[in-house]
């Protein structure tokens, strides 16, 4: 009885295991898939100044459109496009969207001061900065409207800081985003050339009111501030988490208090908009 017990289980989850091993081909499937039918999108979500309202730059956020399943958020394929290698075609991919519309948009006489691109540990190869550069000579677009988004776990790598200098001595300003949650070794930022801190949504969420997200906010603050560095607060939802910010010398906010991501459509539509609102008053 136990053997064949033993044995039902072994059925159990060798096809399990089976299913799983399959599901992970399929998908690296549909995603090659959706790379080439063109089914991802790029998303923007503004960063605004506390209080204005100015619109001072976006973040690109990709979105994979499925024929069947809909949206899917990039929190349930990036993860597994990083762990097969996938990502770098999908960063090129992303980073050639990106740029294209800006470009767009500067066609259109729209004015966006930065955008930034999310990047991946594995995108960082020695040609990545003439990758990047080739793009900009082809759109005729500047390094300086360009941000890249970088996380801690990348500085870890030793091999990344000729790749990081070339590509600031290179015009683009680079992001450290989710600030607080990685390998903080606060060496890094004296090392690398870091221009921003995003301060995590999850330090900002629980503002004002939790005093241990508050003193690792103040601490950010800090730390930015002494070393010359930008700040750009993520996951701001409310008034009051605007304000705390601000009044901490924080005024560049990313959140859905004020905008959450939106289609190239729509954010083509608020840049008008803002002009609009900024010729008449002028
Ligand atoms: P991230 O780079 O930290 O991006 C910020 C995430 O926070 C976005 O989620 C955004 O929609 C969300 N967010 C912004 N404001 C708020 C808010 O007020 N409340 C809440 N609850 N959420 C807010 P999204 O678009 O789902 O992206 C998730 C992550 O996927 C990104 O986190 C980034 O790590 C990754 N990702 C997105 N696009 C790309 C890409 O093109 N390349 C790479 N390598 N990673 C990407
Ligand atoms: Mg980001
Ligand atoms: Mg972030
Ligand atoms: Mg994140």
């Amino acid at each position: 009885h136990r053997a064949k017990k033993n044995n039902q289980n072994y059925l159990f989850y060798s096809t399990e295991m089976n299913r799983s091993s399959l599901e992970k081909i399929k998908l690296e499937a549909e995603l090659h898939h959706a790379l080439n039918l063109n089914q991802f999108e790029l998303y923007f979500q503004p960063q605004v100044d506390f209080p204005s309202k100015k619109i001072m730059g976006a973040e690109a956020l990709i979105r994979w459109q499925h024929p069947l399943k809909g949206m899917i958020s990039p929190a349930n394929f990036i993860p597994f496009a990083e762990e097969t290698g996938l990502i770098v075609a999908i960063g090129s991919w992303v980073l050639n969207e990106a740029i294209s519309q800006i470009a767009e948009w500067k066609k259109a006489g729209l004015s966006l001061d930065r955008l930034a691109v999310n990047l991946s540990v594995m995108q960082f190869n020695p040609q990545l900065p003439e990758e990047i550069a080739a793009l900009l000579t082809h759109h005729k677009i500047p390094a300086e409207l360009v941000e890249l988004e970088l996380t801690e776990s990348l500085l870890m790598g030793n091999g990344q800081s000729n790749v990081l200098n070339q590509l600031h001595s290179n015009g683009f300003s680079l992001a450290l985003d989710d600030f607080g949650t990685g390998y903080s070794n606060l060496a890094y930022l004296q090392n690398y050339p870091i221009d921003y801190l995003k301060i995590d949504q999850s330090f900002v969420q629980s503002l004002p009111d939790n005093l241990h997200s508050a003193a690792i906010v103040r601490s950010i603050i800090d730390i930015a501030n002494n070393l010359g560095l930008k700040l750009i607060a993520e996951g701001v939802e409310n008034q009051s988490q605007a304000e705390y910010l601000s009044n901490l010398g924080c005024n560049l906010i990313q959140g859905y208090y004020y905008y959450r991501p939106m289609s190239a459509a729509d954010f083509t539509q608020l840049l008008i908009t803002q002009q609009s609102e900024i010729t008449k008053s002028a």
